[in-house]
């Protein structure tokens, strides 16, 4: 007896659902890009219940017309391709035809929708895959979408839904993405009576980030552009002490479409690496336009991600324009006062990075902390002798690059002191900052090994008494692989016995660390398989460690010479704001941020 069958068209179709309806923010996108295809200037989302009870969209699009109004919940019904050639180019957001049969079949639906041409408009009711008849109704030029009662046949998917709350953010986040990809839209969301949002068309796109996300968010963005190549990037970039845990302030469009890439995070990630910390995800918009046949965008259901041809390309393409723009900033932190409001948006996400809290709490503790020992009294503030331009001191070295002194450096701070032996606080035009004296030498040297390196190698002197160490197999073996890195760092080894070595020469920037030690750690990062580097990367890796290693300690008690050179060379050094790793090595505090504070303005 055959015991196969082939499914109806209903069951087809709510095995398609499952695919792409999930949830209420499944219809919801899939409607919106709907009223898109359809040309649509206006649109408005209506949701009732977190969108359990209803969605409805309504736009001012071509509509559909009387003859195809009853095909358009067939499944692989569609107008937009015609054939597999037309595949290779897709250029409207839907193609599939299957979103409108997927939702009739899990939902009350009702559609309302009039063409230009038409004298009147047309309805039709479909319930949970059962269609009703077209019949004339009233209505203008374009189209209404209801649907209702989102699985109310089938419990056991029901019951995945969560509340109307978490349901809305993800309904918010859909319309966000729309409402970013076309800001020529006129848009609004409407939430059980309450207007969430109404977003004029043609907003500019720090306006609609004003409105969607925050002010604050808005106006910090860098902006940068390129073309090359027939791809095309605007990118809107956070600066880097926003970013976040994860990647979900990653707004990434292709075209228009948004997309998740892992290409793309990686580049983005890529293009802030040693400005934030390496597990934060920064905050950006990027807005990428490229010939439609470039890759292929059906590989996925929702079309959430896509298939380049050529990823390597827009990888690189993406960290370049990115990079180039990050680096060429100042990207000092400014100080996070307290009192600031934080402003909430609809996602219940605070819209204000709450994420300096702990630092700024650390630094009003150093300097409630100095304010005890030296004031607040005239006398006694008087009694502290701050160091200054005319008490300084010839500096030990310039820096590298540089042939200022601190005398002709207009922009040098006139007053500093170190706090707790790890923060040296000084004046600036707008206010005062604070440096982490660690974070800040850190980089310095990093940055003066690296154009060591790249011009060369680092500098070494010979030991007077060679250090001697026993290497284990491993370490053994990449003494012999790396031997060509092992010079550029400036480090010259000789056999010693059969497992042993001896350090002849050190790099001269290292030398308050320990060869034998360093050289330990050295071998144990090149044989460290887990990191799993390319060349480039484990240079850059073991640059970062020495850095590390030999840059000043927190704790430890500075000479007005050395902080008058840490403070000299911050001028002169790439990316000073933040260390290595990304942790900022200056916070600003603004006058004006402080009048608000003592309530003076
Ligand atoms: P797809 O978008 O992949 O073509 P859908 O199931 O989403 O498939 O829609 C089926 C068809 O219904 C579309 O191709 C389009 O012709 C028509 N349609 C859907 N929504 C609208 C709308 N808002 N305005 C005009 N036509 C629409
Ligand atoms: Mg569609």
């Amino acid at each position: 007896m055959a015991t196969i069958i082939v499914l109806d068209e209903n069951t087809v179709n709510m095995i398609a659902a499952g695919e792409v309806i999930e949830r209420p923010a499944n219809i919801v996108k899939e409607l919106l890009e709907n009223s898109i295809d359809a040309g649509a200037k206006k649109i408005t989302l209506t949701v009732a219940d977190g969108g359990r009870k209803l969605v409805s969209v309504t736009d001012d699009g071509c509509g559909i017309s009387t003859e195809d109004m009853a095909s358009v919940f067939r499944p692989h019904a569609t107008s937009k391709i015609s054939s597999t050639g037309d595949l290779q180019k897709i250029s409207t957001m839907g193609f599939r035809g299957e979103a409108l049969a997927s939702i009739a079949s899990v939902a009350a639906v009702s559609l309302v929708s009039k063409t230009a041409d038409s004298l009147n408009a047309n309805r039709i009711d479909i319930d949970c895959g059962k269609s009703g008849r077209v019949q004339p109704a009233s209505g203008d030029t374009g189209t209404t979408i209801e649907v209702r009662d989102l699985f109310y046949k089938l419990p056991a998917r029901k019951k995945f839904l969560k509340t109307a709350n978490t349901e809305m953010t993800h309904i918010i986040e859909h319309f966000t993405r729309i409402a970013l990809a076309h800001t020529e839209l006129d848009m609004t969301l409407i939430h059980n009576g309450r207007q969430l949002h109404h977003l004029l068309s043609n907003q500019s796109m720090q306006q609609r980030i004003t409105q969607l996300f925050s002010k604050t968010i808005a106006e910090d963005l860098i902006e940068v552009k390129n073309r090359e190549k027939n791809i095309s990037i605007r990118a809107l970039l956070a600066r880097p002490e926003r970013a976040r845990a994860n990647s979900k302030f990653q707004y990434v469009f292709l075209n228009r479409r948004f997309i998740r890439d892992k290409f793309i995070s990686h580049a983005i990630k890529q293009a802030y690496q040693g400005l934030i910390e390496p597990n934060k995800y920064p905050m950006a918009f990027l807005f990428i336009e490229m010939p439609l046949d470039a890759y292929d965008v059906n590989v996925h259901p929702t079309k959430i991600e896509v298939r380049f041809d050529n990823s390597n390309l827009i990888h690189s393409q993406v960290v370049g324009t990115l990079r180039e723009k990050l680096l060429s900033l100042n990207l000092d932190v400014a100080a996070y006062m307290p009192q600031r409001p934080v402003s909430v948006n609809h996602t219940g996400q605070p819209a204000d990075g709450g994420m300096q809290e702990a630092r700024r709490q650390k630094i009003e503790g150093a300097m409630a902390d100095f304010f005890k020992q030296h004031g607040p009294s005239q006398q006694r503030q008087r009694d502290f002798s701050f160091p200054s331009h005319s008490q300084a001191v010839p500096l030990r070295s310039q820096p590298a690059d540089s042939q200022q002194s601190v005398q002709d450096n207009s922009t040098q701070p006139k007053f500093f002191l170190q706090l707790h032996n790890t923060y040296i606080v000084t004046q600036t035009n707008e206010g005062f900052m604070v440096i982490d004296q660690h974070a800040l030498h850190e980089r310095i040297i990093y940055e003066d090994m690296c154009r060591k390196v790249a011009d060369g190698k680092l500098t070494s002197q010979r030991l007077l008494l060679p250090e001697t160490l026993e290497l284990t197999d491993a370490q053994l073996d990449a003494v012999k692989t790396n031997g060509e890195l092992i010079e550029k760092l400036g480090i010259e080894l000789e056999p010693f016995g059969p497992k042993t070595v001896a350090v002849q020469a050190f790099p001269t920037m290292l030398s308050k660390v320990g060869p034998a030690d360093f050289l330990s750690d050295l071998l144990d990062m090149m044989t460290d398989k887990n990191l799993n580097l390319d060349a480039e990367r484990l240079l850059h890796e073991i640059l970062d460690m020495a850095a590390c290693k030999a840059a000043i300690k927190a704790g430890q008690k500075l000479s007005e010479t050395e902080m008058q050179q840490l403070l000299a060379d911050k001028d002169t050094v790439d990316r000073a704001s933040r260390c290595p790793h990304g942790r900022p090595t200056t916070i600003n505090f603004s006058v004006a941020d402080l009048e608000k504070q003592f309530k003076r303005t």
